[in-house]
């Protein structure tokens, strides 16, 4: 039986590994919808290849660039963050979230609102509106699957075990670009620098946030969305060689690692075949030519981003959003050289502090309600950074 699957955000690192699962087997699939930004090109290539029936570029002006490029095609076309939403609500088994940022958030609504399984890429949705996407999840009996590697580690330890037993949960962090630099030299960092990971192959967003941390903090928040486990029973270790994703650690004081090579069609794959477990013919791991496998503390002073983590899950409510959309746009300063490596998180931390006088944490968390959220903490960020500017 032919499934039918949707990848929003085609065009990034998560889609283009999700699309090469589906060509290893595309008798098994039927490509519904296909998403992208201003990478028109891998658009109309990927919707062409698949015969998808729709693609989408989340932006007008790229319209008619993708018209022209799936002329004759068969391939139907459309353009704005309106018309990906609406995709989502195109009948589809699974759906892969994948789309970078805030803007993953109402498309992944939709596909749950349909009573889909959704693959969750897109850690943003859940940091922002986690009760929110759990909530509409359960209302249509739609499942959500993590792809993080972190949590489909977390999800597969916790096969066949009861949440009750669960005493704490273990996330670890490779340290990003800089682990071996001297502090000193991190407020001098470019965004060329922070953009060269260790050892995975990721977007250039998420790669600058593995440096900063700020990937770890919405990873962090995500495993307490996800799982419900308390705050205080999760805990970050650095461990440079990023094989073990993550750790579960029991009453009994035993531990569950999961141990895998940092290739994201792994978690992708392992979403896609649940809850059978696929065949995959990617390079196994050599235990005994990797030799060892190092762990520390993070230290809080190098990585204040984590910090902010746990001040925002006391905080609850909104403050997830507020504190990704400050995120978003203090990278956003970043990557246009107005803020220092360094001062994102000096940014984020004002935003945060400055808005906890708003009563974040009670209010209700709506579609509507993290955009205002998102939106005023993209403007006190922006406050922030010509405040630093000055
Ligand atoms: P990429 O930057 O590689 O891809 C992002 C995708 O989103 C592209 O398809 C891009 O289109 C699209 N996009 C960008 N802006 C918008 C917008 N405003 N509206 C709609 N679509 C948009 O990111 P990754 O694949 O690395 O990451 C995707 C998500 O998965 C993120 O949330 C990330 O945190 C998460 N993730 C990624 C991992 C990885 O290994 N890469 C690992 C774990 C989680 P275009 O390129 O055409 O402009
Ligand atoms: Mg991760």
């Amino acid at each position: 039986m032919t499934r039918r699957v949707s990848i929003f955000g085609a065009t990034g690192s998560i889609g283009q590994n999700t699309l090469d699962l589906i060509r290893r087997d595309p008798e098994a699939y039927r490509v519904v919808a296909l998403t992208g930004g201003r990478n028109i090109s891998a658009l109309a290539r990927a919707a062409r290849e698949f015969q998808a029936e729709i693609a989408i570029t989340a932006f007008d002006e790229c319209h008619e660039p993708l018209r022209a490029a799936l002329e004759g095609s068969g391939v139907e076309t459309a353009a704005g963050a309106a018309a990906v939403t609406e995709a989502a609500s195109r009948p589809a088994s699974w759906i892969m979230s994948a789309i970078v940022g805030a803007a993953g958030l109402a498309p992944g609504l939709k596909a749950l609102e349909q009573g889909t399984t959704l693959a969750l890429a897109n850690k943003e949705s859940l940091v922002t509106a986690g009760p929110l996407m759990l909530a509409t999840a359960k209302t249509h009996g739609a499942t959500i699957l993590p792809v993080d590697s972190e949590h489909s580690a977390i999800f597969q330890a916790l096969r066949g075990e009861s949440m009750e037993t669960v005493e704490r949960v273990i996330i670890t962090a490779s340290g990003g670009a800089f682990r071996d630099w001297p502090f000193e030299r991190l407020q001098a960092a470019t965004p060329e620098e922070a953009s060269n990971h260790p050892n995975w192959a990721m977007g250039q967003r998420i790669t600058i946030d593995s440096a900063s941390m700020f990937n770890k903090a919405l990873e962090v928040i995500e495993t307490r969305e996800f799982f419900g486990v308390a705050p205080d029973q999760i805990e970050v270790l650095i461990h440079p060689e990023s094989l073990v994703h993550a750790l579960v650690g029991f009453r009994d004081g035993g531990i569950m690692a999961h141990v895998g090579p940092h290739d994201m069609r792994h978690a992708i794959g392992y979403a896609l075949s649940y809850p059978t477990r696929p065949d995959l013919a990617l390079d196994r791991l050599d235990l005994a030519a990797i030799g060892q496998l190092n762990f520390s503390a993070p230290d809080l002073m190098r990585y204040p981003a984590l910090g902010l983590a746990y001040e925002v899950m006391a905080m609850r409510g909104l403050a997830g959003a507020a504190f990704n959309g400050a995120k978003e746009a203090a990278l956003d300063g970043f990557l246009a050289g107005r803020l220092r490596f360094t001062d994102m998180a000096c940014v984020v931390g004002d935003v945060i502090e400055n808005m906890s006088g708003d009563r974040l944490g009670n209010a209700a968390i709506t579609l509507e309600s993290v955009r205002e959220a998102d939106q005023v903490a993209r403007r006190r960020a922006e406050e922030s950074m010509s405040l630093k500017q000055e």
